[in-house]
């Protein structure tokens, strides 16, 4: 049986078991999928301990995430592009470091919440590893501009000098200077929600049929709050984004897509 497993820290309310037993079965593919909590200083030794006992691959979140792409020996380049691995697949001695979280994102928004980003001007929240890890592929949807919001400004500036010039307008601001802006889809990738804080935002961002997106999934947060008082049309959370990123990690490693349809409906009902 192969084996796989998501290490992070907490990874105790990880819905990566759940998410990756119902593609197996639905794909009749024999595998096992657990979770190991890795001491914050242990992510490499717990790594490597898996690669010896055969596992095939791991998924990699809170806080490894930078780690993991450091202890890559071979990256994708949307995982170059990111700085940040989420799937590491082990063959014949070598690492291999993907990031399917852009992927996950842009396929919950444009497939499954039939939500268009193209020509839309799109407000980034946060410049960590979650966001880090969708903005290529969030520019590669050709949104008309893009504009990175984060505590410590320095962060979104310095995410923004990275990107190479395209057709997308980009700025980087701190949320104070969000007053007076008006955006067609705000997506929240800060950890603000995890401690129930809510973001200083100013009030009037949402244009008229905007998607309020919260990466956080499981409860409605401070964030989603907010963006119901001020009248957002569509409000989502990550629930859509976590499956879409597994199904992805699901094909690097056994090269077979899964419906996530079902997977998303049964997480839900749940
Ligand atoms: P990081 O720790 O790398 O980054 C945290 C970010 O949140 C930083 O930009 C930080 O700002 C900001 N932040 C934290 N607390 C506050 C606050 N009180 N006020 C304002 N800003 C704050 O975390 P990740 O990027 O890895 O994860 C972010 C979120 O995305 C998490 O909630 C995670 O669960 C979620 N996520 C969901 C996924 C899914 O599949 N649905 C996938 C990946 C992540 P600063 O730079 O100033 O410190």
């Amino acid at each position: 049986m192969d084996r796989y497993a998501v290490i992070g820290h907490p990874v105790e309310h990880s819905k990566s078991p759940l998410i990756h037993a119902a593609f197996a079965q639905q794909t009749g593919q024999q595998l096992e999928y657990g979770k190991v909590q890795a001491p914050l200083d242990g992510f490499v030794a717990i790594v490597t301990d898996l690669q010896e006992k055969g596992y095939r691959g791991v998924n990699v979140t809170v806080p490894f995430k930078f780690e993991a792409y450091s202890l890559a020996t071979e990256l994708t380049p949307r995982a170059r592009d990111a700085g940040a691995v989420n799937t590491l697949t082990f063959t014949d001695g070598a690492i291999h470091g993907d990031n399917t979280d852009g992927v996950g994102l842009v396929r919950d928004i444009l497939q499954n919440l039939a939500f268009t980003l193209a020509g839309k001007r799109v407000l980034l929240l946060g410049a960590g590893g979650a966001a880090e890890g969708v903005l290529g592929p969030l520019l590669e949807a050709s949104p008309l501009s893009l504009c990175i919001a984060n505590r410590t400004v320095d962060k979104a500036e310095a995410m923004v000098a990275r990107v190479r010039p395209g057709q997308t307008s980009l700025d980087a601001r701190g949320f104070d200077a969000l007053a007076d802006q008006e955006f067609d889809v705000v997506i929240n990738a800060t950890s603000s929600g995890l401690h129930n804080e809510r973001l200083p935002l100013p009030s009037g961002l949402f244009a008229a049929d905007a998607l309020a997106y919260d990466m956080m999934y499981g409860r409605e947060t401070p964030f989603m709050r907010y963006a119901r008082e001020e009248g957002a049309s569509r409000i989502a959370d990550g629930l859509g984004m976590l499956v879409e990123q597994a199904a992805e990690a699901f094909y690097i490693w056994r090269r077979v897509r899964p419906d996530t349809a079902p997977v998303m409906a049964a997480l839900r009902a749940a």
